[in-house]
């Protein structure tokens, strides 16, 4: 039996998790299930934001570097977010996007394998890969005479690494489908073959818990802004595992990198561990933002943390999963995320046989925001921070209407934004 709307408020009344969803501004009448694209702002952001403004800035002006802090917001951010991503504090860098950090830590990871062994010469990762991941991995690998070498979709990664093999980069779960690498498992693989790993987190960090360490990865990027509430653009991380030593040099090699930014020396000398990573001027506005979205996770820490995330994530997907399964039958939407929600991050994916694009429109208009991915993906986020199960049952209800009514017919919802 499918559950229903009264069991769906039920569940939402005996939610210990519920009460997180205040912390957050989310407009009246929208059921957000785009966080995983953007998170929505914390409560506390604005109100941070303005007081920074007035009583840092614009009353200490440039002595706000000093009098506030603001120099080491990427590494006060980086031992914040440590807990969530299962690291030490020293360990983590918040700065840049997660593309630049990616260019950086995939470039030492490459240099350090080579060093090693100069018949590793190949960065491994797959087809499905987030095309921002492997435009950086081809422009890494090509400037230095190596290759990017990518499984075919749908097949396995770890068949294609051999004693060539220098780096393993690969992306925790999928943007299109959800599907979620099993951490330990892919990185073990990788090292019984001689290679390191990097891992991208952006899909993961905020939703999933991680155990870095644990699971000794050896570099890991990821996203401010998507289940971590940092705002549009927030700076991305970046972590490396200490036991890596900071063989390599990173190639971004700009003043804040530098170990004394303000002797203004001619040579570069790069500032011991993670510090070193860093490249020029952090932007404090931005770091504010982010440091307010990485508490509304850390929030969760008394009534759970991200454990509790976790298993609510998987019993909303499964909720949805379970609602939207007859649409197959009468509508040809098939579900494309993994079933076992153990295999899944923290979004659903549905495929439809005509015009996936303007079904999520036609639910935008109704207050319904997923997003889609090309060529033909829906893809649903439930942030487990602020999602109710009202939100599933009435997402889903939505959606059978659209497709019921064929409303996703009419003419504008087949117009395309830029953003999709
Ligand atoms: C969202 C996302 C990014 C974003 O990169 P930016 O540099 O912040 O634009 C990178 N990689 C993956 C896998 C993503 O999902």
């Amino acid at each position: 039996m499918t559950p229903t709307r009264a069991e769906c408020e039920r569940r939402d009344r005996d939610d210990p998790l519920a009460s997180l969803r205040d912390q957050f501004v989310l407009p009246p009448g929208i059921i957000y299930l785009d966080g995983n694209s953007l998170g929505p702002p914390p409560r506390s952001t604005a109100p941070a934001i303005q007081q920074v403004i007035t009583e840092q800035w614009g009353t200490d002006l440039i002595g706000g570097w000093n009098r506030h802090d603001w120099l080491t917001l990427p590494i006060r951010l980086g031992d914040l977010l440590a807990p969530l991503i299962g690291v030490g504090p020293g360990e983590i860098l918040v700065a840049d996007s997660t593309s630049v950090n990616l260019y950086k830590v995939l470039t030492v990871a490459l240099q350090s394998a080579r060093a090693r062994d100069p018949q590793r010469t190949v960065v491994v990762s797959e087809s499905e890969n987030f095309p921002s991941d492997l435009y950086i991995a081809e422009s890494v690998a090509s400037a230095c005479g190596c290759t990017l070498q990518l499984s075919a979709t749908g097949g396995d990664p770890l068949a294609a690494l051999d004693e060539h093999t220098a780096v393993l980069l690969l992306t925790q779960v999928d943007y299109r489908t959800g599907r979620l690498h099993d951490m330990a498992a892919a990185t073990a693989a990788a090292h019984a073959r001689g290679a390191l790993v990097v891992w991208d987190l952006a899909h993961t960090a905020g939703a999933l818990p991680i155990d870095l360490t644990r699971d000794d990865a050896d570099f890991a990027v990821g996203c401010g802004y998507k289940f971590l509430n940092g705002g549009p653009g927030a700076p991305g991380f970046l972590w490396v595992n200490p036991r890596r030593a900071h063989p390599a040099m990173q190639p971004v090699r700009g003043w804040f990198g530098h170990a004394a930014p303000f002797e203004f020396a001619v040579e570069y000398r790069p500032a011991s561990g993670i510090a070193g990573y860093q490249s020029g001027t952090p932007p404090v506005l931005s770091m504010v933002a982010l440091e307010h979205g990485i508490r509304s996770v850390l929030a969760a820490d008394a009534l759970g943390g991200l454990a509790a995330l976790r298993g609510k994530s998987i019993a909303l997907t499964d909720l949805f999963i379970e609602l939207v399964s007859p649409l197959e039958a009468t509508h040809g939407v098939r579900v494309v995320s993994p079933l076992d929600g153990r295999q899944r991050g923290s979004q659903v994916s549905l495929t439809h046989p005509e015009d996936a694009y303007a079904v999520v429109q036609a639910l935008i208009d109704r207050g319904v925001i997923g997003d889609f991915r090309a060529p033909d993906i829906a893809r649903f986020g439930f942030a487990p921070l602020y999602t109710s199960y009202v939100d599933v049952y009435d997402a889903a209800a939505h959606l059978t209407e659209v497709l019921r009514t064929e409303a996703w017919r009419a003419s504008q919802y087949a117009v395309r934004a830029a953003v999709t």
